[in-house]
C-alpha cells in the first residue's frame, strides 16, 4: 500500500464518516437526515469541529459545549471502521465506476453495522438503496469494460438472496430478513468481480460470524439462546474478500 492510498483512505474515511454517524443518529429514529450531529448524552447540535471526531479531539478535546462530556469511543470506532474499509476498497484494483459503487458502500456499511450492534436490525431504507446504487454503477461500468461482468452482478445479487432467504427458512427467522436485504447489495458488488468473490465474501463472513459465536459461548458471555447480529460479519466478509480476492479465484480454479 503506498502513502497514497493511506492518505486517501484517511481523508475519505474520515470525510464519510460523519455521514455514517448521521444514518446511525437518524435511521432507526425514522428522523430527517438534517442538521448537525447531536450530542450523544445532551442531545444538543455539535459545533462544526465536533463533527468529525479527530478534528474535534484537537479543537476541544472533542468536547460538547452545552454539558461537556466527550462524544466517547463510539464515534472514534464509527471513524476507524470508514477508514479501514476504505483501505480494502483503494488498496484492490476496481473497474473505475465500479469503485465509486464500493466507495458509497462505505458510509452505508458502516452504519449498518452499529444499526445491527445496537438495535439488531437492518433498515430496508439503507439496505434496498445500496443494492440499486451497486446495480445501477454496475450498468454503468459495464458499459465501458465488460457485459458478462453486468450479469454476474445480477446473478451475484439473487444468489446470495436465495441462500439467505433459505436461510431465514431453516432458521426460523434467526437468520433475519434485514440479513437477506443486505445479501442482495453484497451479492452485487461481488457478483460483479467474479464468482469467486461471491464466495469469498460469504465464507469470509460465516468463518468470522462463527468464530466469534463460539468464542462468546466458550467464554459463557452469551448463552445458546442469545442472537448475535450477523451484519456486521457479512459486510466484514464482503471488504474483506477484496484484498484477498486473488487467494479465492486460485482455491475456486483447482
Ligand atoms: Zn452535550
Amino acid at each position: 500500500m503506498t502513502w497514497q492510498a493511506l492518505l486517501i483512505a484517511v481523508v475519505y474515511g474520515t470525510a464519510v464518516s460523519w455521514f455514517a454517524q448521521l444514518l446511525i443518529e437518524r435511521v432507526p429514529e425514522q428522523e430527517p437526515l438534517r442538521g448537525k450531529l447531536r450530542c450523544g448524552t445532551c442531545a444538543a447540535p455539535l459545533g462544526w469541529h465536533a463533527q468529525f471526531p479527530v478534528v474535534g479531539w484537537m479543537v476541544r478535546r472533542g468536547r460538547c459545549r452545552v454539558c461537556g462530556t466527550s462524544p466517547g469511543a463510539r464515534r472514534l470506532q464509527v471513524e476507524l471502521l470508514c477508514v479501514l474499509l476504505t483501505v480494502a476498497v483503494v488498496t484492490t484494483p476496481l473497474p473505475s465506476i465500479f469503485a465509486i459503487a464500493w466507495l458509497l458502500f462505505v458510509p452505508v456499511a458502516a452504519a449498518l453495522w452499529f444499526i445491527d450492534v445496537d438495535h439488531k436490525r437492518l433498515p430496508d431504507v439503507l439496505t434496498l438503496p445500496a443494492a440499486g446504487v451497486a446495480l445501477l454503477l454496475a450498468a454503468a461500468d459495464a458499459g465501458f469494460h465488460s457485459p458478462a461482468a453486468l450479469q454476474g452482478a445480477f446473478l451475484g445479487a439473487v444468489a446470495l438472496f436465495v441462500l439467505y432467504f433459505l436461510m431465514n427458512l431453516l432458521t426460523r427467522g434467526g437468520m433475519g430478513m434485514g440479513d437477506v436485504k443486505l445479501a442482495l447489495s453484497i451479492g452485487a458488488l461481488t457478483g460483479y468481480l467474479g464468482w469467486a468473490y461471491v464466495v469469498g465474501a460469504t465464507a469470509l463472513g460465516f468463518m468470522s460470524g462463527g468464530a466469534l459465536s463460539a468464542a462468546l459461548l466458550a467464554s459463557r458471555r452469551t448463552g445458546r439462546k442469545d442472537t448475535i447480529p450477523f451484519g456486521p460479519f457479512m459486510l466484514l466478509g464482503a471488504f474483506l474478500v477484496l484484498p484477498l480476492g486473488a487467494f479465492f479465484e486460485a482455491l475456486l480454479a483447482v
